[in-house]
């Protein structure tokens, strides 16, 4: 068994796209919108802040209190949308219940769109044309290219179907010649049927859900999910020491696709930045 470090790999890339900013006359800038008080979101904007630093990307954090209305919110990326000084917009998910997630997301630039989560930018990448894509999904397939991981012809299974993972993670290994198969809650047999998968991709957020004898031997293995076990400790959708044995490539939780998204977002932002620029 090989351990897919994307630790490692995110330390790479972030160490050349430093140098490929470093070059650029005009940096990148990435406007990070954060609303409430969610820990879990300002760990994650954070962590933002600090890769986009390393590279040497300007991002700042607005930080809004959980009373902000839609209204204000879409007053603000109007704002940003307009301002040339930004590349890319990103607005940190969930939302307060009292703001309309789909009407905020809509409300971004296309071009700004880093998260790549606009109806737009969803729509071409479902129809192969270039696009924003969400990080998550490239992240992993960067992942997979970096190993060597053949894809073209390998049955890949998709476990978890949202919108910022499962669907677009389905549609990029389409892209790269996979035969997918998309499960979620109601899927029925599902052991059978990720026993079938050469790529199993799982992202549902449920804690060790997968264990080994859901797995085929010499499988890719990619977890996606970031849970707590009964102890309190981070870990994946992957009871990683039942299936490592089993699967021939794994990432771990922490230390795999994490690092990756966060990279990919940076890599996002540089485009963006080429593509604004010109
Ligand atoms: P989500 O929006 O809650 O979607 C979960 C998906 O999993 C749904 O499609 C759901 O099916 C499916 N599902 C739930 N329980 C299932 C079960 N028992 N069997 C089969 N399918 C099941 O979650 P998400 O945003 O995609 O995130 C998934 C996990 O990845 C979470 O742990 C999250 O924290 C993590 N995550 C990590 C990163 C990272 O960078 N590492 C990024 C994003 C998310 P239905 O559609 O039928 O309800």
């Amino acid at each position: 068994m090989t351990i897919l470090d994307g630790k490692a790999l995110a330390q790479k890339m972030q160490a050349q796209m430093a140098k490929e900013v470093s070059q650029m006359a005009v940096k990148p800038a990435l406007m990070v919108i954060l609303v409430g008080d969610d820990p879990a979101s300002a760990v994650y904007v954070r962590n933002k802040a600090r890769v986009a630093e390393k590279i040497g990307i300007h991002s700042e954090t607005l930080r809004l209190p959980e009373t902000t209305t839609e209204a204000e919110l879409l007053e603000l990326i109007t704002k940003y949308n307009a301002d040339p000084s930004w590349h890319g917009i990103l607005v940190q998910l969930p939302l307060p219940k009292h703001i309309d997630e789909g009407r905020v997301l809509h409300a971004i630039d296309p071009k700004k769109d880093v998260d790549g989560f606009h109806s737009y930018n969803m729509g071409r990448l479902m129809a192969g044309h270039p696009a924003m894509v969400p990080s998550t999904p490239a992240g992993i397939i960067e992942m997979l290219k970096a190993y060597d991981i053949t894809l073209s012809g390998k049955h890949a299974v998709v476990v978890g179907r949202s919108n910022i993972v499962g669907k677009p993670m389905a549609m990029m290994l389409l892209a790269e010649n996979a035969t997918v198969t998309v499960a979620h809650s109601k899927t029925a047999d599902l052991a059978d049927l990720t026993r079938s998968a050469d790529i199993l991709v799982v992202a549902i957020g449920r804690a060790k859900f997968v264990t080994a004898e859901m797995v085929k031997p010499g499988a890719v293995v990619i977890d996606v999910g970031m849970d707590r076990d009964e102890n309190g400790k981070l870990c994946g959708d992957v009871d990683f020491e039942d299936v490592k044995d089993v699967a021939s490539l794994i990432t771990p939780v922490p230390g795999g696709v994490g690092p990756m998204t966060i990279t990919m977002l940076m890599q996002q932002t540089i485009k963006a930045c080429r593509e604004q620029v010109g």
